[in-house]
């Protein structure tokens, strides 16, 4: 144990990262990678929190908020559920966010400019951690009833939040959930090498224990319609993801063997999860060459899952061109840094291809064999409408590929019976249109999460969960008293 006055800051402790389990013994299973730091180790960097008086993790970085300075400086004090209670207070899943959050707060935190900044995610995490070992996160029932009865359509993170929230604030909450369990993304998209589901299955449980009822297997608008969910409760919140997967309509892309990263990653998810008994070889990469086609985190995904069932070889391709090592001058601190990262899963083997797109896939009806692709020429002049997507002249090449996946975001929210039984208004961008309070253009629907903003992150979908459920209490209230 050390004491305060032995603890030196970021003058002389420098940023420390857990180590990571080896790639060797990773892909051998589905397990999650990191290790641990000590508590030591924790409190050190705790101590390397400068608590600025502008804290940009807090206020820039963290869309959630997380008052990151002050809980630094309880763990320093050793402090532990004090804050973990301060961590919960803006935050109903620190435990996710700490393993699978970008971190925005890390890279605008000051230190990041030129020290390394505070492992703040690292320190969310073992401190939430920490909370379940000691028993301190229990569920939190609301002490009188409201009388009102709130639905949540599609239990992601943005609808769990808001039903935690709800059902706290003394509403009735039943979640619906289109699926076999609840989760989203957070169970059937992210793999487990970078979430373990007990880690979700632990949450509901509180969620449970707080009045929170669970109805999976149930697709709003076609199981239940619109009429009887308006009927049957006082408010509805509709949080059903992003939906849509932006697809290629490329010659041959009707071929066996094309599949969208959802559909992949869902499927190891439900073998891993023991919802399916039996790999399908069609979308099992053992021994085959697989293309992913996307560069980003989705991507990635697909290139760990693809490791971990043994492909012959793995190629990521991305349209745009590699990033810079370093912030670019119109990419100042504390913005998002839009620099080359190695993830996890492509550290652990995969060729990764920049500034090209794929024209054609090549192959018999069985299946597809080969890509056809071309480069880009990122640097032709900016004034013209082709500029950075010019295709440069004879340079269309193949790619042997047995398995392609389609890895390139999310175009809009599905546009389903849900919505188009509620007759509910679209954005710009095919997402539900939301007001300033989250209200749909139906009387008591909200919508939060990806189907409002399009495809976004774990904190925002948290965020606007629990800024929507806000929302919907006041409109409940409001309403009680007319
Ligand atoms: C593969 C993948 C990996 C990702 N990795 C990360 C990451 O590492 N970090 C990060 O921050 N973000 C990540 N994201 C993004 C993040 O997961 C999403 O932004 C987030 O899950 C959105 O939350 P949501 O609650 O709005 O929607 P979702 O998580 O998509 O949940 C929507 C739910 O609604 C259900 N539903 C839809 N329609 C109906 C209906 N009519 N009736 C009943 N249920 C319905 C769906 O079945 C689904 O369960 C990733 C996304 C993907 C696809």
């Amino acid at each position: 144990m050390l004491f305060r006055s032995e603890i030196p800051g970021f003058l002389e402790l420098t940023r420390t990262e857990p180590v990571n389990r080896s790639v060797e013994e990773r892909i051998c299973d589905f397990n999650e990678i990191p290790g641990q730091l000590s508590s030591d180790e924790l409190i050190g960097q705790a101590s390397r929190c400068m608590d600025c008086g502008i804290p940009f993790c807090h206020s820039f970085g963290c869309p959630l908020a997380n008052r990151i300075p002050d809980w630094n400086d309880m763990l320093y004090q050793g402090k532990w559920e004090q804050a973990l209670r301060l961590l919960h207070a803006t935050n109903n899943f620190p435990e996710i966010t700490g393993r699978i959050c970008p971190a925005p707060c890390e890279t605008a935190c000051t230190l990041a400019v030129d020290f390394g900044a505070v492992t703040i995610r690292r320190i969310e995490l073992e401190l939430v951690e920490r909370g379940w070992k000691e028993g301190w996160i229990n569920p939190l029932p609301p002490v009188a009833p409201s009388g009102f009865r709130a639905a949540v359509i599609g239990s992601g993170p943005a609808g769990l939040a808001a039903a935690q929230e709800l059902a706290r604030m003394g509403h009735e909450v039943i979640v619906f959930e289109k699926a076999e369990r609840p989760g989203g993304i957070l169970r059937y998209g992210i793999p487990d090498f970078k979430l373990e589901k007990l880690v979700l299955d632990r949450r509901l449980e509180q969620l449970k224990g707080e009045g929170v009822i669970f109805e999976t297997g149930v697709e709003a608008g076609l199981d239940l319609s619109a009429r009887y969910l308006s009927r049957s409760f006082d408010a509805v919140l509709i949080s059903a993801g992003a939906g849509l997967p932006r697809d290629l309509s490329l010659p041959g892309r009707q071929l066996p063997g094309i599949h969208f990263a959802m559909e992949y990653l869902s499927h190891q998810n439900r073998l891993n999860g023991g919802e399916l008994t039996r790999p399908d070889p069609e979308l099992n990469a053992s021994g085959k060459k697989v293309v992913v086609l996307g560069g980003g985190d989705t991507g990635s995904d697909c290139v760990g899952t693809a490791r971990r069932q043994g492909a012959d070889s793995i190629i990521q391709i991305e349209i745009m061109p590699r990033p810079p090592d370093r912030r670019s001058p119109d990419n100042p601190w504390p913005t998002w840094p839009n620099i080359f990262r190695t993830s996890t899963s492509q550290e652990e083997g995969c060729e990764r291809i920049w500034s090209t797109s794929v024209r054609e896939f090549i192959g018999p009806p069985t299946g597809v064999e080969k890509l056809s692709s071309v480069n880009l020429d990122r640097n032709s002049p900016a004034d013209k409408p082709s500029a950075g997507t010019q295709e440069i002249p004879d340079s269309r090449f193949e790619l042997p590929a047995d398995l392609v996946i389609i890895a390139a975001g999310f175009t809009h929210t599905r546009v389903g019976p849900l919505i188009q039984d509620m007759e509910l208004k679209l954005n710009k961008d095919g997402n539900i249109s939301v007001d300033s309070s989250f209200a749909a253009s139906r009387r008591g629907v909200f919508a939060a999460g990806d189907c409002v903003t399009g495809a976004s992150l774990v904190v925002h979908a948290i965020d606007q969960g629990r800024r929507c459920a806000s929302a919907v209490d006041c409109y409940l209230r409001k309403s009680e008293q007319v």
